[in-house]
């Protein structure tokens, strides 16, 4: 028999099974659960672990990096509830412009989540936010090379500290350059840096403000996907 008013308020219009259709959305949601999402990514190299496995970084730039990540792994943690045909579901994250990115830093953000389906044919929406926490850790690659993974080398020839420090500073407040290890050599400093790209813009940033030349050389180091990989030295001289 059908029902003749809601089980819940007793209204006697818009029924969908025993339930008006207010209670009805109170009563069924179309997300069973879900947990806070933490994501722990390397600092050095932005690959990612998921089931206490490093995955292979999916962007090269950090905040794409922590978006898909983020929507990769929170899209596998929901469960959702079992009559429901989920019709969308968008994940949002807002990550900050400046960033703290050093080892065993934590940063929380916020989750939005909107998804969209239905149950028993009645259409629904609902919001979700939910906390998220970045980590940032070494991957085990990065830890057996001693933090050794560079993807280009800044030579700062001669010896100069007010430049070395003033690509310390500067690195500190980028994202996505990271200086693996420094060497003090007779010449000067070698510096090991993560990104090629921005080792390259540092490169003439350093010409444009010190005076001096930059050289750029690049060197076979290997094959990873089928292409060739290269590292690239950026040389600064400061001119005499
Ligand atoms: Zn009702
Ligand atoms: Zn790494």
């Amino acid at each position: 028999m059908k029902a003749k008013f809601c089980v819940k308020c007793g209204t006697e219009e818009n029924l969908i099974n025993e339930f008006c259709r207010g209670c009805f959305s109170c009563e069924n949601t179309l997300l069973k659960h879900f947990k806070d999402l933490k994501i722990v990514i390397c600092h050095n190299c932005k690959n990612y672990l998921y089931r206490n496995s490093w995955q292979e970084k999916l962007s090269d730039d950090l905040t794409t990096c922590i978006k898909e990540v983020t929507k990769e792994l929170f899209s596998k943690k929901i469960v959702i509830n079992s009559d429901v045909d989920l019709n969308n579901l968008e994940i949002e994250v807002e990550v900050p412009k400046k960033l703290k990115v050093s080892r065993g830093n934590f940063v929380n953000l916020n989750l939005g989540v909107d998804v969209a389906g239905e149950i028993e044919k009645v259409k629904m929406e609902e919001h979700y936010e939910v906390p998220l926490k970045i980590q940032f850790s070494m991957c085990n690659n990065c830890k057996r090379s001693g933090g050794k993974y560079f993807e280009a080398k800044l030579q700062i020839r001669p010896k100069d500290e007010k430049i070395l420090e003033y690509v310390k500073e500067y690195c500190d407040g980028r994202k996505n350059l990271f200086i693996s290890k420094i060497e003090e050599i007779k010449q000067g400093y070698d510096l090991y840096m993560n990104s090629q790209k921005e080792t390259r813009s540092l490169g003439n940033l350093l010409r444009k403000r010190f005076n001096g030349e930059v050289k750029e050389s690049k060197k076979l180091f290997g094959r990873k996907d089928g292409r060739d990989v290269y590292r690239a030295t950026v040389l600064f001289r400061l001119e005499e």
